[in-house]
């Protein structure tokens, strides 16, 4: 197929640098395939109006984009600090202690608040504190409750509000937070497309987000949920949350806080081919462009980890800070893209392909789709067309890897939003087809208007049969483009 398509898809995060008219415009327009609401940052005022602006522009430009609504978790974070920023340099000694208790009493010992009340209990003598994102690090001297005296080892500037990780220390605080509860009622009455939960530890933590949707909105249960993985226990329960899950995130911003840095490739192979190979979505984040903060290039570095996002079979990468808050945010998404469709151009040579697992979702559908596969391999056809209700069968067709464009065709809006962030789907929105010749006329119109078609092309479709009877597929078709009755 020779037309511009991407199957990697792109995710783009808000913030200041992004969510004007224009900007958003821009990066919709340059090839951003899901929206990311960061609910660490920003008011649910703000929340509400970028994802105003996303609908009408996905609207207008006739492209479905997901938005992505990210839960905080139970992030500990530097409370107000009475001066910004604070020094720390390495050797000298600070002392933390819990915002709500009393500062300690040394006036010559710098003080740093935390929003974690219980800081004196996990803290423990010879313990690691990392703070803002592992750039500066303490470690425990003494406890003399509620303070907690701490070495500086690694020095910096140290600001309010600021991340702060207990590496190797689990932290028995609930996963789902009080906050998080009043954000996702409030994205489940705006109608987000995909949530994603923060410092999941277990397969619990994503059942009880699960029961709250249930609870909340019992129309949105089928809301996928998205594992983030950012805390060693996760990996220790890769398996378990995985099958709780509708997706993962590689969130490799935390994980190489928690884990050294060395061990985040790894984690990173492990969670797609676990993924890939349970017919999971899986994003790869962060630090993807890092350097695009503030330059309009990336380094070569950042250039190869996309490509290799990509050889390792990720269904989507996603920018951060550079989107959100960078001085490129367009750029990014642009060099992004042209990593990404390179990468692609090489993908059977470097690319891994992880088999999907065959014994306990072997039933028609993801018999039909390895089918449709190789048929459309076989007969290098222009692509592969899915009629999709719920769109299990367009996932399923997307964790089949074909090699030509997959076309999920769904009458269901929330389907067709959902399907952008798969690799290799292009979600159309169509009035139900209740007949064969239906079916054929929406592949035609489609398929014309995304590429010359050249006489004799052939493309397979994939429906349930009878037509209309809104069953799982188990019929496919070779259809020779010009021939619909
Ligand atoms: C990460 O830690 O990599 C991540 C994606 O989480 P957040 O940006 O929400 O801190």
């Amino acid at each position: 197929m020779n037309f511009h398509h991407r199957n990697v898809k792109i995710v783009a995060t808000m913030g200041p640098a992004s969510e004007d008219e224009a900007t958003l415009r821009a990066l919709i327009a340059a090839g951003v395939d899901v929206v990311r609401l960061n609910f660490s940052h920003g008011t649910h005022e703000q929340h509400a109006a970028v994802l105003r602006r996303v609908r009408e522009i996905s609207h207008r430009l006739g492209k479905a984009v997901a938005v992505l609504q990210d839960l905080q978790g139970p992030k500990i974070r530097v409370g107000q600090l009475p001066t910004e920023p604070l020094s720390l340099k390495a050797d000298e000694t600070v002392i933390l202690y819990p915002e709500d208790a009393s500062p300690p009493k040394e006036a010559d010992t710098k003080a740093i608040p935390v929003d974690f009340p219980d800081l004196p209990r996990v803290a423990h003598p010879g313990g690691r504190i990392l703070l803002d994102d592992g750039h500066l690090e303490l470690h425990t001297l003494t406890v003399d409750k509620p303070w907690v005296r701490a070495k500086v080892v690694l020095g910096g500037e140290l600001r309010s509000h600021k991340g702060i990780n207990f590496p190797g220390t689990p932290l028995d605080i609930p996963g789902f937070t009080a906050k998080d509860e009043r954000d996702l009622a409030f994205g489940l009455k705006q109608g987000v497309d995909a949530v994603a939960v923060s410092f999941v530890r277990s397969a619990a933590d994503v059942a009880r987000v699960r029961q709250a949707i249930a609870q909340m909105a019992p129309e949105r249960t089928d809301l996928p949920i998205i594992a983030k993985l950012e805390r060693p226990e996760a990996l220790q329960n890769l398996h378990e949350i995985i099958h709780a899950a509708d997706g993962v995130m590689v969130a490799r911003g935390d994980l190489g806080v928690e884990l050294p840095p060395q061990r985040v490739p790894i984690a990173q192979k492990e969670i797609i081919t676990m993924a890939n190979h349970h017919a999971k979505l899986v994003i790869t984040a962060t630090q993807m462009l890092d350097s695009m903060i503030h330059a309009p290039r990336p380094t070569r570095a950042e250039a190869s980890d996309v490509a290799n996002a990509v050889f390792d079979g990720t269904d989507a990468v996603m920018l951060s800070g550079e989107t959100a808050v960078g001085d490129y945010p367009v750029e990014a998404v642009k060099m992004m893209d042209a990593i990404v469709q390179e990468a692609e151009g090489h993908f059977t040579q470097w690319g891994h392909l992880a088999e999907m697992e065959t014994s306990a979702t072997r039933d028609d559908a993801r018999s039909l789709t390895r089918a449709a596969r190789e048929l459309a391999h076989e007969r290098d056809v222009a692509a592969i067309a899915v009629f999709t209700q719920t769109g299990r069968t367009a996932i399923l067709m997307s964790k089949a890897r074909p090699r030509v464009p997959i076309f999920a065709f769904t009458p269901e809006e929330s389907t067709y939003r959902r399907l952008s962030m798969y690799w290799g789907v292009i979600p159309q929105q169509v009035p139900f087809a209740n007949t064969v010749e239906t079916m054929l006329r929406h592949v035609e119109a489609a398929l014309r208007a995304t590429t010359p078609i050249e006489p004799g092309q052939q493309v397979v479709v994939i429906s349930g049969f009878p037509v209309g009877a809104m069953r799982p597929p188990n019929f496919a078709l070779l259809h020779t483009v010009g021939e619909a009755g």
